[in-house]
C-alpha cells in the first residue's frame, strides 16, 4: 500500500464513499445532511490522486451505514462512486449505485413561484431524467450544476 493510500486512515465501522469526482465531497455530505452537528466522525480526502479519475474525493463516515435510498441520491452527483459498508475494519457490503426515479427533499426548486418555495412548507420532489431532474410541481428542469440546488 502506498503512502498516498495510507493518508486516509481505515475506519472500524461505518461507510466509505470512494471515487467521488474531485471537489464533490462536500456536496456528498450535504446530500447526507451531515454538517457536523450530528456528532458523526467524518474523514474527507479532497483531490486525492487517483489512477482512474486523476483526482478524486473520498468520504468516510464512522458508525453510520448508508441506506440504499441515500446511496441512490449520491449517484446524481457521483455516478461512479463506490460505497463500502465497513464492520470491524472489514468490507461487509458493497452498495450499487442506481439512479433513483425521484428524489424528495434533497434539492430546492429554482422557480420562485413554485409551490415548494412558498411560505407553507411543501417538501420538494424531483423526477430524475437522463440528463437532469424535473420538479414534479412546476416542471422546472435542472440540467446543469445540480449540486448548486442541494438544500443545505
Ligand atoms: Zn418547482
Amino acid at each position: 500500500m502506498s503512502e498516498r493510500e495510507l493518508r486516509i486512515s481505515k475506519i472500524q465501522n461505518g461507510t466509505v464513499i470512494d471515487h467521488v469526482p474531485g471537489g464533490e465531497a462536500l456536496n456528498v455530505l450535504a446530500v447526507l445532511e451531515i454538517d457536523g452537528t450530528g456528532g458523526e466522525t467524518v474523514s474527507i480526502g479532497i483531490n486525492v490522486e487517483s489512477d482512474a479519475l486523476g483526482r478524486k474525493d473520498v468520504v468516510k463516515v464512522e458508525d453510520r451505514e448508508l441506506s440504499q435510498e441515500e446511496v441512490d441520491v449520491i449517484s446524481l452527483i457521483a455516478p461512479d462512486a463506490t460505497i463500502n459498508i465497513i464492520r470491524d475494519f472489514d468490507v461487509v457490503d458493497k452498495k450499487r449505485l442506481d439512479r433513483p426515479e425521484a428524489v424528495t427533499g434533497v434539492l430546492a426548486c429554482p422557480n420562485h413561484d413554485c409551490i415548494t418555495a412558498g411560505d407553507e412548507p411543501v417538501e420538494t420532489r424531483f423526477e430524475v431524467l437522463d440528463d437532469g431532474v424535473r420538479c414534479v410541481y412546476c416542471e422546472t428542469i435542472i440540467r446543469e450544476d445540480i449540486t448548486d440546488h442541494i438544500v443545505r
